[in-house]
């Protein structure tokens, strides 16, 4: 799918820690920084310094909100993964609730453009392919400017996107043109601060 990029290797003995200002969402142990469906606890399973997908107990999102913020982000799909397309791994990041970037196993799994890992859901493929397969952890350094309205509600500036994976920029500066519908074209409803999200994909897989 697209253009292929072997992203090297990490150093995976290393012990990576956060940067001293850093607000960390999820420390390895708890999920007191989020919220799950309609309000409640969050029933996604913490296990080893891992956050995992309870398939049907819906997404998550931090209780605190954002505006502009630099984010973080380690993910891998479950080695014994199966499925095609859409429907092989499929995770999400919602940008202020809204604005979905892409986790999806597409090592090898084609897809449609825009909607492999590292896309602006339906709007804008990755640059390269730098996926690591099944198993083996990604990165996601994102960069996001939140979009800005005026005082009727009609849209100042669009939000813009930056993110490096696994060490190579994907998505440079990206103008983000709404927030993500399934079927039709994305437009921008005025909004303040947001949370970030991550998606309980409906797929069937691991
Ligand atoms: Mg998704």
């Amino acid at each position: 799918e697209g253009s292929v990029v072997n992203p090297g290797q990490s150093s995976v003995n290393a012990v990576m820690t956060a940067p001293s200002d850093a607000n960390v969402l999820f420390d390895g142990k708890d999920l007191s920084a989020w919220i799950g469906k309609d309000g409640k606890a969050p029933k996604w399973d913490v296990k080893e310094g891992v956050l995992t997908v309870k398939k049907g107990t819906g997404d998550i999102r931090t209780k605190q909100m954002f505006e502009d913020f630099q984010l973080h982000v380690e993910w891998k799909v479950p080695v014994n993964i199966t499925g095609s397309g859409q429907a092989r791994g499929n995770s999400g990041i919602f940008l202020q609730g809204r604005y979905e970037i892409q986790i999806l196993d597409n090592y090898k799994n084609r897809t449609y453009s825009n909607g492999q890992a590292g896309s602006v859901y339906k709007q804008t493929p990755p640059l390269k392919n730098v996926l690591r397969p099944p198993g083996e952890w990604n990165v996601y350094d994102i960069i996001y400017t939140a979009p800005r309205f005026k005082i009727d509600g009609t849209i100042l500036y669009p939000a813009r996107v930056t993110i490096i994976h696994n060490g190579v920029v994907i998505q440079n500066n990206t103008e983000i043109r709404g927030h993500t519908p399934f079927v039709g074209l994305p437009k921008y409803t005025a909004q303040g601060k947001g949370p970030i999200a991550l998606q309980d994909h409906p797929d069937p897989s691991e």
